[in-house]
């Protein structure tokens, strides 16, 4: 089957001036299918927001190739309108709700993408009650996005991507302003979406149990493809992790030190739940 998303050695820098550039991303190659949920970790100013930003072509690769949805992306060969349709198609949610509010009323801002895609107004009505309704903030249609909370306000902003109907979004850090509770929406709303609707799932985060909720990990270290794997092969490879100055999920860190001291568990164990199973088990076994 073909990817929706393909990357093919994509290289990567920025001009910082004077003649000088800063090469960010390097050979940069994978593939995503549609529908799946991916994660991406990778320390700070390892190329993450780079790399999403070429999705969309909101930059351009130096060499390499980028395809969606099976043709290649290119500022040259596209019209305006083709390079519309690509960040239609890919959504961006990023860290910051406030600077994506654009309007002083929800259902206002909601339309706002759609409108500028000129469909026509029932529609677009249509759009916003079921977009609001899919992120649980039909309640709030006439309220004021300023007096919500983080998580509300980024759950207004995914409305207004899904309001665009995008084949995939690119969440960039989208959960890292907010408090525990509005992170639990935000990441409800994104399985959701990906699990009911379908919707291709890129996840940039530093949270490690945030990632653990992806089909798979791709971590990126110094503008390079470090791994690719589902996430209890990414985190069960700690000494790997650590190398690249990641954190592992404090569970599989919990039983990465208990395995070294020579206790008989599972490997792979990335959620408290499985990890709460596994120790019971291991206590009730029998002993010589
Ligand atoms: P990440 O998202 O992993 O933190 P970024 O893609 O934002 O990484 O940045 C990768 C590198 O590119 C960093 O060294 C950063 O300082 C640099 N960088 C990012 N944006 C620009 C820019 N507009 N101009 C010059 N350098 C940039």
């Amino acid at each position: 089957m073909t990817p929706f998303i393909k990357a093919e050695n994509v290289c990567f820098s920025y001009n910082t001036g004077e003649g000088k550039k800063i090469e960010v991303l390097k050979n940069v190659s994978f593939e995503i299918a549609k529908g799946e949920f991916v994660a991406v970790l990778g320390r700070n100013g390892s190329g993450k927001s780079t790399l999403a930003k070429l999705l969309n072509m909101i930059l351009v690769p130096d060499s390499g190739k980028i395809f969606i949805d099976g043709k290649q992306i290119s500022a040259d060969t596209m019209t305006e309108d083709d390079v519309y349709e690509i960040r239609r198609k890919i959504g961006m949610v990023f860290q910051n709700p406030d600077n994506q509010l654009v309007s002083s009323v929800v259902e206002e801002d909601v339309a706002f993408g759609p409108e500028n895609l000129g469909i026509p107004s029932e529609e677009i009505r249509k759009r916003v009650d079921d977009a609001l309704d899919e992120v649980g903030m039909s309640e709030y249609a006439r309220h004021s996005p300023h007096l919500l909370s983080g998580g509300q306000k980024q759950r207004i902003a995914i409305a207004g991507i899904i309001a665009m109907s995008p084949s995939c979004i690119v969440f960039d850090e989208a959960t890292a302003m907010l408090d525990p509770s509005g992170r639990k929406e935000v990441m409800a709303t994104i399985e959701r979406l990906n699990k009911e609707k379908g919707i291709t799932v890129i996840h940039i985060t530093h949270n490690m149990s945030e990632a653990a909720m992806a089909d798979r990990v791709i971590v990126i270290d110094g503008g390079r493809v470090a791994m690719s794997d589902v996430p209890e092969a990414v985190f069960s490879d700690v000494g790997k992790l650590r190398s690249i100055g990641l954190d592992v999920p404090q569970i599989t860190e919990l039983f990465y030190e208990l395995k070294k001291a020579g206790l008989d568990l599972p490997d792979r164990i990335i959620d408290a739940g499985k990890g709460e199973d596994a120790l019971l088990s291991f206590f009730e076994k029998p002993r010589n």
